[in-house]
């Protein structure tokens, strides 16, 4: 069924999921130094981009680290190949940090440059490299939170990501891992055991000024949100876009996971 489910369908169910999440949870009230982790440019803003341009207006030190440089989303493409979409979608990052919180955002980002769509594969020597960075990050910000994609919302990518993280918060001694979800809202029902856990998933209500900011920089994410000839549409399906720009993000402490198996998607 899940691959039958038309775009307003999903809408709809994705509506209905957050309408249900905000009544099983509870206010985040964040404070930095946070660090964002990001498997390709553009799940920064979708998922945490309003408690970023909230943060970066109180100051807060906010390390982004993003994990591959997307360089693989048009497989298949006649024109853009991934020489040339990787350098592009570096810069659109930069690009939407900024209009998150301003140049200090963009430079303090980290780009790890790990192969995209590989992230639950990576060899051995890659894998303790990105491991060893994302340590010293999180050793080095001290973090009230390290914030990394939902695992269980269907990506693998994102899976291999938060295992990281995960990987990564115990090796600097314990720093409080969120969730973030990006691809659970293409199959919303990947959050029904989340109502289970009320306590430990955390809302984060955006005002029109947070809204607009992460507008703005998801905007940034043109080779995303736009399409790219001779492809009609744009990759972003538009029911991520439509949570991603919604009142509230949502961030979890703790999961159950779904009965779900998870599928191969890697934007
Ligand atoms: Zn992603």
């Amino acid at each position: 069924m899940k691959n039958q489910l038309k775009p307003t369908l999903r809408g709809i169910l994705g509506s209905l999921f957050s309408c249900a999440l905000r009544a099983h949870s509870r206010i985040y009230e964040p404070s930095g130094p946070i660090v964002i982790i990001a498997p390709h440019p553009d799940d920064e803003t979708l998922g945490c981009g309003g408690l970023m341009a909230l943060l970066a207006r109180k100051d807060a030190d906010l390390r982004t680290v993003f994990l591959t440089s997307g360089e693989a989303s048009h497989r298949g493409h006649p024109i853009i190949t991934p020489a040339t979409l990787g350098p592009l979608r570096r810069a659109e990052a930069r690009a939407a940090l900024t209009a998150l919180g301003g140049p200090a955002l963009a430079e303090n980002a980290l780009f790890l440059g790990a192969p995209d769509g590989e992230l639950a594969r990576l060899p051995e020597a890659a894998h303790a490299a990105v491991h060893a960075i994302l340590v010293n990050t999180i050793r080095l910000a001290q973090p009230g939170a390290v914030l990394a994609p939902y695992p269980w919302g269907g990506s693998t990518e994102h899976t291999a990501a938060y295992e990281l993280a995960r990987a990564a918060c115990a090796s600097a001694g314990g720093a409080q891992l969120l969730g973030y979800p990006i691809w659970a809202w293409w199959q919303p029902f990947r959050l029904m055991p989340q109502l289970r856990l009320g306590a430990d998933n955390l809302r984060l209500p955006l005002d029109a000024s947070l809204r607009d900011a992460k507008k703005k920089a998801l905007a940034c994410h043109r080779s995303q949100v736009q399409p790219s000839p001779p492809w009609p549409s744009p990759l972003l399906p538009s029911a991520l876009i439509e949570r991603g720009l919604s009142s509230h993000e949502f961030f979890f402490r703790e999961y159950v996971p779904p009965r779900l198996a998870p599928t191969a998607r890697n934007p």
